[in-house]
């Protein structure tokens, strides 16, 4: 017995197709809107907290502030966990935020700069 994915309710499989997911049109239609609503609501999500470390960086960058504690970026409400650039040098991690690269260690984000956009990430061999 199949239930709808909607409601639940109890499908009456008919006709050819025996793997109807939802018991009408318009559940099925509610459904669909819902997950793509939610795809956007996210993708909306981390473009917004891409754009707070920005800002953050570039006001740091702004007043000469070039390295700062983890500690004090997490008050700032920095997103560690997103950026739009990464690559591991000498062991280190750089990542980027748009056109501002920085280094992160545990305790620190240091070497605060702007990078010619030319070299940005995108297409750039690691
Ligand atoms: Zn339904």
């Amino acid at each position: 017995m199949q239930h709808c994915l909607e409601c639940g309710s109890v499908i009456f499989q008919y006709g050819g197709r025996k793997d109807r997911k939802f018991c009408s049109a318009s559940c099925k239609n509610k459904y669909w809107n819902r997950q793509t609503n939610s795809r956007q609501g996210y993708h909306l999500k981390i473009i917004a907290q891409l754009d707070h470390n920005y800002k953050i960086l570039s006001r740091l960058l702004s007043i000469g502030v070039l390295s700062i504690k983890s500690e004090d970026m997490r008050l700032l409400g920095f997103h560690f966990d997103v950026m739009t650039g990464h690559h591991r040098r000498m062991k280190r991690d750089w990542y980027e935020c748009f056109d501002i690269r920085y280094l992160q260690m545990p305790s620190r984000i240091s070497n605060l700069q702007y990078i010619p956009v030319e070299d940005a990430a995108v297409g750039q061999k690691p």
